[in-house]
């Protein structure tokens, strides 16, 4: 008989060939469990999605409740389901008033892709802006604006009309133009690395975007639900996009997202043509009764807040060792800078070994990820930094 390792290799469509490999039997707060037993510390959460922990039991309980009234019931958008009408209610209350309609979708990538039709049906132009090394998800639409061409070009011809510029040239700006749609920005670039953009710089992408009609959208889809030290990272800059993207830790480990944007903006999608964006699953009533179990333990458990002093101990503790050449970091979304990507896998499968998760990211090939549950104590984070200074001490 095959173990589920040979069926995982066998029957599932691989995306690389070199799988983590790991089998997880339960996962409980900031901790995984094998299937042998052993046990990890997720300092990734399943890639910025678990900020609540694993299975935090308000989300679990939330989830239970629901299942007890209704699973699916109509595609999205016909029927009043309360799951639905609390959740989009709850952050029409949280986020300022011209971002208080939103349609819920399934992932990230459909937050983007929605958006980009938003944006192109409310002012009826083609071009879109995106930033090099940005990355916004793997359908078409969103692929056509990721910066960066190798994981792109074999998929090519793509959508038209994308241009690219860099995060932080205000010379850049003058791209932004009259026949621009939209410009899509993680104000915290993830897979780049974390790289974040100027206030002075998004003051100034805000107001070119105001002059020139083209829709602001900010993807925070990694950034989003207390990561960086408010609940979106915009809120801490005093500027409002015109449309916001969320999904990875809305959920509390339910698959969820949704772009939200002005009553009046969103009014397009139900006219000329009606129907205008259309999902199945978007707003499944379990995930939407997870997702606002989820939101109310990051305000009631000032998760957003201490994301700040948390990150601040990963610094104390790990940003000046010998071999870190930088340290950048977004509250708990944290890049470690080590020099090459030999030493990025090196500290990873020393730290595997050890019982601790780290990843590498997309378009950084010299910095680990470090983007723990926001959940993690101060005596978690201790223990994490021991395993992490040891690996990299044993490469010095
Ligand atoms: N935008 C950003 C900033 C992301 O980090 C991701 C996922 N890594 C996406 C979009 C795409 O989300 P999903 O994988 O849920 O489609």
């Amino acid at each position: 008989m095959l173990t589920n390792r040979q069926l995982f290799l066998k029957n599932l469509a691989q995306t690389s060939p070199t799988p983590i490999g790991l089998e997880i039997e339960k996962a409980e707060g900031i901790y995984l469990f094998s299937a042998e037993g052993k046990k990890y510390i997720d300092l990734i959460s399943g890639i910025s999605v678990s900020n609540t922990g694993h299975r935090h039991p308000k989300v679990i309980n939330a989830i239970k409740d629901q299942l007890d009234h209704y699973l699916h019931l109509m595609v999205y958008g016909e029927y009043v389901q309360s799951p639905q009408v609390k959740l989009a209610a709850r952050l029409a209350e949280l986020l300022p008033e011209t971002l208080s309609s939103t349609y819920f979708v399934n992932s990230g990538s459909e937050a983007v892709e929605g958006a980009m039709k938003l944006a192109k049906r409310y002012n009826g132009r083609s071009e879109v802006i995106a930033f090099h090394n940005a990355y916004h998800g793997g359908t078409h639409g969103s692929l056509s604006i990721m910066g960066d061409d190798v994981l792109k070009k074999p998929f090519y011809p793509l959508l038209p009309g994308i241009k690219h510029i860099s995060i932080n040239r205000t010379e850049d700006l003058a791209e932004i133009t009259e026949k621009t749609a939209c410009v899509f920005i993680e104000p915290i670039q993830g897979e780049a690395g974390v790289i974040a953009a100027s206030k002075e710089y998004l003051l100034a992408l805000r107001k070119r975007c105001s002059e020139t009609g083209t829709l602001l959208i900010f993807d925070e889809i990694q950034s989003g639900f207390g990561r960086t030290g408010n609940l979106f990272a915009f809120q801490g800059l005093g500027i409002i996009p015109d449309i916001l993207l969320m999904a990875k830790g809305m959920g509390g480990g339910l698959p969820i997202g949704a772009f939200v944007s002005s009553n009046e903006i969103m009014s397009c999608l139900s006219h000329d043509p009606i129907l205008g964006h259309i999902t199945t699953f978007g707003g499944n009533p379990v995930c939407c009764a997870g997702a606002l179990a989820n939101l109310e333990v990051i305000l009631d458990e000032n998760l957003a807040q201490t994301a700040i002093s948390k990150a601040d101990i990963f610094r104390e503790k790990l940003g000046n060792l010998s071999g870190v050449t930088d340290f950048r970091s977004a509250g708990l979304l944290i890049a470690l800078e080590v020099g090459s990507f030999e030493r990025v896998t090196a500290i990873i499968d020393y730290c595997l070994q050890e019982g601790l998760i780290l990843d590498w990211f997309l378009f950084n090939n010299c910095s680990v990820r470090i983007a723990p549950p926001l959940t993690i104590t101060t005596e978690q984070i201790e223990q994490a930094c021991e395993i992490i200074a040891s690996a990299i001490k044993s490469l010095n």
